[in-house]
């Protein structure tokens, strides 16, 4: 199939061919035809599957042959949790309505409000926002949304795990009734499927990989290592291998600072990017890896979410999630359009009931190696995918802070009181292996 078939214009299919698209993705081909019809659309799709391009490229499509936004008015709103995520998918929406007479605004919370007010003082045809901003920017007149056509939910999952479901509500309440609707989730929860409700009429439904399988092209493997000894294999296995690109994952943002410190100590550039750092900071740690001036970026789960990072080789989780599904949506990062790639967890024992849930979760048993010179004297215990084992019940993931949520109002009520962040996990000590009965495994791999 070719995008030719799909109904995009000559100026849409024109930018296409400059990105070096070819083929449309799965999500592509299936969301495309829907939009265009006018269609509501709930998709389970995660990053990396092209999803941007499947509600964007219809988007375009239909807003340019309609009218252009009037002053403070927007005409399609794309809201995403994350500022990082906000600025990729306008960065996309530029590039494929580069030769469309359509303007588009970026909008999110951590940066000066005025710019911005500014900005939408001429009206957008699409904006994309952040929700906490989107609702500052409504209640100082700066945006209006009477010709509103679309809306799109991107990463709805993550809006929720992030606590913004009262801002999405209102949001909701303050669009014109009669609009489009697109609903994008790498899962689908009960909670996901209650906000749909009130959301989608009549939706189309797409999903393109199955729930929670991690793709193919994507080598896992774990390195059972004591918590402390973890920094130092960490840079053994990025001399050894030369690795030049990697994203690694630490589960706290001391730790991220921490690791970072620590491999710039050892001669390997890093930077960490995490909701304490300053936009610019983030936006340029974030070029910096893209352009290989800093070979390591040492991230956590929230500022990850949705980094789109061409062809990313390599992926490290330096802690494992506490979540199964994040580790999903980590190694989401590597593998991409037909790229293949490596995904390691260096892993302790007190994480063991972590593993146990991935490899449930992924249905796979992941392939154990342990590094000369590393070799763990706290064992971490046998795990493996068991069909019959009932999954154990996960944590909730923490809320940011309120001060720092990615997108959040300035000034924004206070989150409840949380407790503090975790003792950073390089130091340590690890916890007692938690007992489990266990097949016996040989330990040759
Ligand atoms: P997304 O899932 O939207 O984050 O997109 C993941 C990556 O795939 C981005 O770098 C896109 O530029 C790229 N991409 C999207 N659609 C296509 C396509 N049809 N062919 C090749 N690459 C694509």
């Amino acid at each position: 199939m070719s995008f030719d078939s799909l109904g995009l214009s000559a100026q849409i299919l024109e930018a296409i061919a400059e990105e070096g698209y070819e083929t449309p993705s799965p999500i592509q081909a299936k969301a495309i035809p829907a939009v265009l019809e006018g269609r509501d659309v709930m998709a389970a799709a995660q990053t990396g599957t092209g999803k941007t391009a499947g509600f964007t490229l219809p988007i375009l499509e239909l807003l340019s042959r309609g009218e252009r936004a009037g002053p403070n008015q927007a005409r399609a709103l794309i809201l995403t949790p994350t500022r990082e995520l906000a600025a990729q998918v306008g960065d996309n929406v530029r590039s494929y309505s580069r030769h469309l007479p359509l303007s588009s605004t970026i909008v999110y919370g951590g940066v000066k409000i005025n710019p911005q007010m500014m900005r939408l003082r001429r009206g957008a045809d699409v904006l994309i926002a952040t929700p906490g901003r989107l609702l500052d920017l409504y209640n100082q007149n700066a945006v209006r949304f009477k010709h509103l056509e679309v809306l799109v939910l991107d990463e709805a999952d993550r809006m929720l795990d992030m606590g913004f479901i009262h801002d999405i509500k209102k949001i909701l309440n303050i669009l014109p009734k009669h609009r489009q609707n697109l609903m994008f989730s790498a899962t689908f929860s009960d909670q996901i499927r209650t906000l749909a409700k009130s959301l989608v009429n009549d939706p189309v439904e797409i999903s393109v990989s199955p729930r929670n399988t991690t793709t193919k092209l994507v080598k896992q493997w774990v390195c059972p290592v004591d918590k402390k000894q973890k920094p130092g294999l960490l840079t053994n296995l990025i001399k050894k291998h030369k690795w030049e690109q990697v994203l690694v994952f630490t589960r706290t943002k001391h730790g991220a600072n921490r690791l970072s410190r620590h491999l710039d100590g050892k001669g390997i550039t890093s930077a960490a990017i995490h909701g304490n750092k300053s936009q610019g900071a983030r936006t340029r740690a974030l070029t910096e890896f893209k352009s290989g001036e800093v070979r390591v970026l040492v991230a956590t789960d929230i500022a990850a979410r949705g980094l789109d990072i061409d062809q990313l080789p390599q992926v490290v989780n330096f802690d494992l999630p506490n979540v199964a599904e994040d580790y999903v949506h980590r190694i989401g990062r590597t593998g991409r359009a037909g790229a293949t790639g490596q995904a390691v967890s260096l892993v302790s024992a007190d994480e063991a009931d972590q593993l146990v849930d991935i490899e449930q979760l992924i249905k796979q048993t992941l392939d154990r190696k342990i590094v000369a010179g590393f070799e763990p004297v706290h064992d971490v215990p046998e795990t493996g995918h068991d069909p019959s084992r009932r999954p154990r019940k996960q944590k909730k993931p923490k809320k940011p802070k309120a001060g720092h949520k990615d997108g959040q109002r300035s000034g924004a009520k206070k989150a409840p009181k949380k407790p503090r962040e975790k003792a950073e996990p390089m130091l340590a000590t690890p916890r007692k292996a938690p007992r489990r009965r266990v097949k016996p495994r040989n330990n040759n791999d």
